[in-house]
């Protein structure tokens, strides 16, 4: 759902989808539906030109696809029934649960994403909520879709609980003495910091000097 600019999709937008990719991990499929062409083709090649930077190793890392089709085509061609589809969904009236984890087969994040700014929240997720699908919460603060994604992996199939996950809520990014940034969303700690997509913390920093024009 995110804008989609209909040539190249921004650089944190990769970042952030990429990793997707790395806590979805090994064994697991992430597919990004709805994109133009040319950002299916952008993700191919995007995928590849921030692997350096972010140096995850392929192997550990979930598949992906891209696809231009809808989220409902995309399901009817996998043949893929509603009922086993659950949305995450900031207003879903209960929380998600490990035991989701065998209810559902497959999870769908709408794909809006951190740093566009979608703060406050927008309920663009309404959009998904709409066509029918079961929601559950993973809490009352906005995460961001990675981060999202990460921490519905670790209750559905590591059978974590959100009371057993540290997170950081708007946490401040240093860059130096003088310079930082806050992120208005709650991501997940590991080893002490909050566990920003490979080549963010870069990114926003190179981001800051140009005056977030990006
Ligand atoms: N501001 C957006 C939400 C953006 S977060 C809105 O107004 O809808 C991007 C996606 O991550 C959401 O569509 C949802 O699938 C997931 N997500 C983020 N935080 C969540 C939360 N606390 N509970 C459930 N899903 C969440």
């Amino acid at each position: 759902m995110e804008e989609d600019e209909g040539h190249s999709l921004p650089k944190w937008v990769l970042l952030e989808y990429k990793h997707m990719l790395s806590l979805a991990g090994q064994g697991n499929k992430v597919c990004f539906t709805h994109l133009s062409q040319s950002s299916c083709a952008a993700i191919q090649k995007g995928f590849e030109s921030v692997a350096n930077s972010v140096g995850t190793q392929k192997s550990s890392e979930a598949t992906f696809e891209a696809t231009s089709i809808s989220i409902l085509e995309y399901m009817k061609l996998q043949g893929v029934p509603m009922n086993r589809v659950c949305l995450l969904d900031p207003r879903g009236s209960k929380e998600l649960s490990p035991e989701d984890g065998s209810e559902f087969e497959w999870f769908l994040f709408g794909g809006i994403l951190g740093m566009s700014g979608d703060d406050p929240p927008r309920d663009r997720t309404g959009e998904l909520r709409a066509l029918g699908f079961a929601g559950r919460r993973l809490g009352p603060i906005q995460m961001t879709t990675d981060t999202a994604l990460g921490v519905t992996k670790m209750i559905v199939q590591d059978q974590m609980t959100m009371e057993t996950i540290p997170f950081v809520d708007h946490p401040t990014i240093k860059f130096s003495k003088t310079e930082s940034v806050e992120m208005p969303f709650r991501y997940i700690i590991k080893e002490g910091e909050p566990l920003l997509p490979g080549g963010m913390k870069q990114h926003l920093y190179d981001d800051l000097n140009r005056g977030f024009n990006d």
